[in-house]
Parts: C-alpha cells; structure tokens; sequence
C-alpha cells in the first residue's frame, strides 16, 4: 500500500457531523448580516506580502513570525497566505473604488493562516467572520458593530455579560489619536526605562520600536510593572474622549454592560480610538473570541484617499468551542424522509418521484442500490431508523405497478403502523408538504 499523506499540522479537515454546526452558524450570520445590512465581500487568500507588512506593521506578532510567506515560483513575486482578512478588504476597497458614492458597510467569510504553536482554540488555519465599515467616522458605527455582534451571539443562544450565567463578556478601550499616543508613548518610555531590571527580554526589544505592545505581555513577571504604567486614556484629548463616551453612551443605553480595559491594545499597529474584544473565561489561555477597533489611518496607509474605518473580527473555531461548552451546538439535521427500494427495474420511476419530492422542499436521503442490487427490506429499514427521517417511502414492486409510493410514519408512536398511506406518484406536489416538519 502506498504511505498515506496527512493533513499539514494545525490545518483540520471539517467533517461531518460537526460540520452541520457550522452550516447552522453560517446561517446565523448571514441573518444578522441581513438585517444590519452588511454586504458580503470576498477577497484572495493569497495577497502580495507587502500588504501585511504595510498594514500590520513590521513590529507585530504576525509580521514577525506568523506568516505564511513564499516566493512565486513563476515570477518571483512575494506572496503571503492571509493572516488577518482586513488588510485585503481595504485594499480591495481602494483597488475598486468602492467608497466613491459614500461609506459601505461589508463583511467577509473564510480561512486565515498564522504560524503558530497549534493548541487548543490555536491553528495555523483557522477561520473568520469579519465585518469592515468603511468612510463613516462617527462613534455609531462602532456602537453599531457592537451591538451586531450582541445580536448574533443571542441568535445563538450565548448569555451575554458578567456573572455565572454569562458565555461572553465585552472590553473596551481607546487608543486616542497618533498626537495623544505619543505622549503616552513617551511618558511610557520613561516608565519603563526607570524600572528596566523587571523587563523581560522581548518587552527590552519593544520599548523603543514599539512600547505599546508591552502592556499586551502575557508574562506574569511583568504584570506589576505593567500594572503601574501610565495610561492612554489619561493622555486622551476632548475629541478622542467624546469619541470614547458616544460609543459608551450606546452601549448604557442598550444595557450591554461592557469592562474599560486600559491594557487592550489589540495585536494590530493600524488601530485609534475603539478597540474592543469579546472574551469568555471558558477557553483558557485562548479567551478572546472576537476583536475589533477603528483603523482611521490604514486606507492611506495602504496607498488609498484617506478614509475612516471601523472593523472586527471572530475566531470561528474558538466560537464553535464555546457553544460546544454551552451545550448550544444543534444536532445535525435528519432527512425528511428515507427512500427503500426494493426493485432495481423501477430506478427511473423512483429517482423522478425523488425529483419531485426535493422540488416541493422535501428532504430525501435514498437508500443506495449498490451493484449487487436491492438489499434486503430489513437492512433498508434500520438505515431509514438510523437516518432520523421522520418518513420511509417503500418503492416497491406492487406499489410501482399501481403507480404509488407507501409512505411509513418512522417516529409517530403506537399506532405508527395504521398511519402508513398509499400515495400517488402522478401529482407528488399536492402531498409533498405531508412529508415537511410541522
Ligand atoms: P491571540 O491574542 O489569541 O493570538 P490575536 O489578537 O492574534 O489573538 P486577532 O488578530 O485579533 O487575534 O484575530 C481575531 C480573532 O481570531 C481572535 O480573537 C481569535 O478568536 C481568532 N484567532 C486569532 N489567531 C487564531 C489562531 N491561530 N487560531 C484560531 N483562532 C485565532
Ligand atoms: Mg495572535
């Protein structure tokens, strides 16, 4: 036998069943989408590496480690797989034009790729939902992406807030504007140049490329140090506070209660103002489910007319874990009905008859014919039984003669056996909707 290949590590394969929950996730998403009216945009997977390295900053996590970068064997180009999916949105924007008559509201589906230690609720592909609003600079539109995510987290039965009950919980922060962050940065500096002994050695790295990022270390040596560091919000202007008390004022309003968390810089270098995460304590070290922030400096960053935006983004498959957790995956879902058949001659008139059925909304799984013929009644019936179809249709000889289908309640009680009827295969649409969930 040939050595079998195997999936490249922290890159999993979706099967079924669990790939139904994902379905039913979709599905949610799309809804809520919908209604905030959010347009779906899909952009490459694969984007010229200067666009991270641009958008990102050099001196981030991503840019520094985690890309899946190569050179095009045919022309030399650079190439990186995406790990993020808001760099390629903006550049699309920018490339098509696509804010010429005004702001657009857009989200985005699909695999990101991240060189990481694979872990629990960590992969080196794993999946987002995002949502990117584009040309609008006012404090609604965060609030509104907020409030979008509380929607889709309730469409999927998660508890929202703080306490016992809770799955989710909101951080907030603001980052202010360039002019404010420096003078942050540079009282910062000064900080933590006045207790450079408690420093670790990547926070030594960062403290003059990129002093921020040290709040954001995971290292719980240096949490004291952290702890007692100036903070950004200190150094805030008016316009930046009112920025920060707008969003604030939506979210009381809405009574979506919400922690200020000074130390949420995000991973990101392209963030002002809102950054904000979802979290839940259920994940471990993997807690934050979503992130997003206003990114007001990015589209000219990346070579397009200034232009305002606000964005976040959700790890799916920490998502998937927490509802796994919560106990809110649905089953997968069961076929309407279950085709036995028990002549192979009456294929034509069965496969039509199924054709009919799908047409009017039914879900029919058949039983396989398989090369050696028909199986046994007895074997086709514990399949329809394991299938969880709620109905067999019996394709057989006497009925096929009599231009019929019998139809077997699978799941009605006692008296299942009396309900079994005899239908017609000429004007299947006038019955079809017998066989649909009440
Ligand atoms: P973390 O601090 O956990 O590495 P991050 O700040 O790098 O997260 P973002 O770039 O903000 O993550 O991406 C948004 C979301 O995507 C995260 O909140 C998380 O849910 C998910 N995510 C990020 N990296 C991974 C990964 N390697 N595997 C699975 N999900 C991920
Ligand atoms: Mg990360």
């Amino acid at each position: 036998m040939a050595e079998k290949i195997q999936a490249v590590k922290g890159m999993n394969d979706l099967l079924p069943p669990d790939s139904a929950a994902w379905e039913w996730f979709d599905e949610a998403v799309r809804r809520v989408m919908r209604r905030h009216g959010y347009q779906f945009i899909r952009t490459p997977i694969v984007e010229p590496t200067a666009l991270f390295v641009r958008g990102l900053g050099e001196v981030t996590d991503i840019v520094e480690k985690e890309m899946y970068s190569f050179e095009d064997s045919m022309n030399g180009d650079r190439l990186t797989l995406r790990p993020e999916g808001t760099a390629g949105v903006v550049r699309a924007v920018t490339e098509h034009n696509l804010l010429y008559e005004g702001g657009k509201r857009l989200w985005y589906a699909g695999p990101m790729f991240r060189h990481e230690r694979p872990q629990k609720g960590r992969y080196r592909q794993f999946h987002q939902v995002g949502a990117e609003v584009m040309g609008h600079a006012g404090p609604d539109v965060d609030a509104e992406l907020i409030l979008l995510l509380r929607a889709l987290w309730r469409e999927l039965g998660l508890v929202v807030g703080e306490g016992d009950g809770a799955y989710l919980r909101l951080e907030l922060n603001s980052l202010g504007e360039v002019a404010e962050r420096q003078a942050h940065r540079a009282a910062l500096v000064a900080h933590f140049e006045a207790h450079a002994s408690l420093l670790d050695e990547d926070a030594r790295r960062r403290l003059h490329s990129n002093p921020l990022r040290i709040l954001d270390t995971k290292n719980p040596a240096m949490q004291p140090v952290v702890e007692a560091a100036p903070k950004l919000i200190d150094f805030l202007g008016e316009a930046s506070l009112a920025h920060f008390n707008a969003v604030r004022a939506v979210l009381d309003a809405a009574g979506l209660p919400y922690r200020v968390n000074p130390r949420l810089v995000r991973g990101m270098d392209y963030y002002n103002l809102t950054v904000f995460e979802w979290v839940t304590e259920r994940l471990g070290a993997q807690g934050t489910v979503c992130g997003g922030g206003r990114y007001d400096g990015l589209v000219e960053q990346l070579g397009g007319k200034p232009a305002p935006g606000v964005g976040f983004g959700i790890g799916v498959e920490r998502l998937m874990l927490l509802l796994a957790e919560a106990g809110l995956l649905p089953a997968p879902p069961a076929p309407d009905a279950y085709a036995v058949v028990t002549e192979a001659g009456a294929l034509p008139q069965v496969l039509v008859a199924l054709d009919a059925l799908r047409a009017a909304g039914v879900s029919v799984l058949l039983h396989p014919l398989g090369a050696g013929g028909p199986a046994s009644m007895k074997s086709q019936f514990k399949k329809a039984d394991a299938s969880g179809a709620r109905f067999a249709l019996i394709f057989g000889a006497d009925e096929i003669a009599r231009g019929q289908v019998a139809l077997k309640p699978l799941r009605a009680g006692a008296d299942a056996a009396a309900a079994q009827a005899l239908k017609p295969l000429a004007g299947i649409a006038d019955w079809a909707g017998e066989l649909l969930p009440a």
